[in-house]
């Protein structure tokens, strides 16, 4: 009989570790306090690639390179078999000023990723044309029905609480709901939330809202993704463009502000002057699971023997989740 594991959190990057370790022969339910992908990972913009890789520690791009090739695969796969279309497509990036132009070329070509050197209106810029995005929102919704296909187990609104068990072995987790989920093993997916469940993340992975806003389809076209000064703006399949976005240390409060949608309205239009005729429809807010240097925990966890960790992807937890959920499925499958 196969052994059981239990994901605790459903946000991306407890899907995709789900349908690792189901590929891997394992029994697999993802548990969710709410609903499957509906937080970060229904927030997140979608941009396929670490913004500015040359400023990080190369680990942080090992985590993402593989993510594009990953996702267009993925996105044909879910479109077949679940009708919706997480609308992942390779627009590629424009990288406006201002930025270290030797830094960057050295790293691309380091890398082996195609850029040109190009103007956007008439300031040296930057376009790397093999740059993806994907429709976060969608991408969430056809991978919870994938994964009902697969036979994946998916239980929501379940909060789990703190474990009970002293010894080195959980042998059931409890709920907030006076309940127990029995599993041989458990994986921390839990994002901006992994602290509550184990207190050794505090301060080491802590909630960084990021507010975006999006502006409604218009005859305005936007072909790349436009990045500058850490700030960025997209165009969806359907016309709607979104701009974002901010990166705030607040603890887990939700509220989405206005003079935050406003500062983003500012940075939107001095990019693209025409954004000012066009009406900004939705603004929404996410909690990023934040660490020091955009470097997740992928781990066995230091107390428990059958509990493990892939949590802390901060600002690219849809870029690294791929590499993620497999580098958990070997540490996982390595100690068993
Ligand atoms: C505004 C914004 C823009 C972004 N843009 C990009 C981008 O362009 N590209 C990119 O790669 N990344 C981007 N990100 C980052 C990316 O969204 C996150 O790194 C990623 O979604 C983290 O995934 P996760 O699965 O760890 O977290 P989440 O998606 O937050 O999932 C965690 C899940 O765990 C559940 N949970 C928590 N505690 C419990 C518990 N006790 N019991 C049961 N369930 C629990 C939650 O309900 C939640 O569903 C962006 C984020 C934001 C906010």
């Amino acid at each position: 009989m196969s052994k059981k594991i239990a994901i605790i959190g459903g946000g991306i990057i407890g899907c995709l570790t789900a349908i690792k370790l189901k590929q891997s022969g394992f029994e697999v339910s993802v548990v969710d306090k709410h609903e499957i992908g509906k937080e970060s990972s229904w927030a997140g913009a979608g941009i396929l690639f670490p913004l500015m890789p040359w400023n990080y520690e190369p680990k942080v791009y090992e985590l993402c390179k593989l993510a594009s090739k990953f996702y267009e695969n993925l996105s044909i796969k879910l479109y077949d078999s679940t009708g919706i279309d997480p609308e992942y497509k390779r627009t590629g990036m424009t990288l406006i000023p201002p930025y270290k132009k030797d830094d960057v070329i050295e790293w691309a070509k380091l890398q082996g990723i195609p850029f040109k050197e190009t103007f956007f209106r008439n300031s040296e810029s930057i376009y790397f044309p093999s740059i993806a995005q994907i429709r976060s929102p969608r991408l969430m919704r056809s991978i919870k029905l994938f994964m009902e296909k697969m036979e994946i187990k998916i239980i929501e609104n379940m909060e789990l609480a703190e474990i009970q068990d002293k010894e080195g072995v959980v042998k059931k987790w409890p709920t907030n709901k006076n309940s127990y989920i029995v599993a041989d093993y458990y994986v921390i997916t839990s994002g901006a939330w992994t602290s509550n469940l184990k207190d050794n993340y505090k301060s080491k992975i802590y909630p960084v809202r990021g507010q975006m806003i999006q502006y409604k389809a218009s005859n305005l076209k936007i072909k790349n993704i436009l990045y500058s000064n850490d700030f960025y703006i997209l165009q969806r399949k359907d016309g709607v463009i979104i701009a974002g976005s901010t990166i705030e240390e607040v603890g887990f409060d939700e509220t989405v502000t206005i003079d935050k949608k406003e500062a983003l309205m500012r940075k939107a239009e001095a990019l693209v002057p025409d954004l000012a005729d066009v009406q900004v429809e939705n603004h929404w807010a996410g909690f990023r699971p934040g660490t020091k240097q955009n470097i997740p925990f992928i781990q066995k966890d230091d107390d428990y023997e059958n509990v493990f960790v892939n949590s802390g992807h901060f600002r690219y937890g849809l870029t690294m989740a791929p590499q993620s959920a497999e580098k958990l499925n070997e540490i996982l499958i390595k100690s068993i």
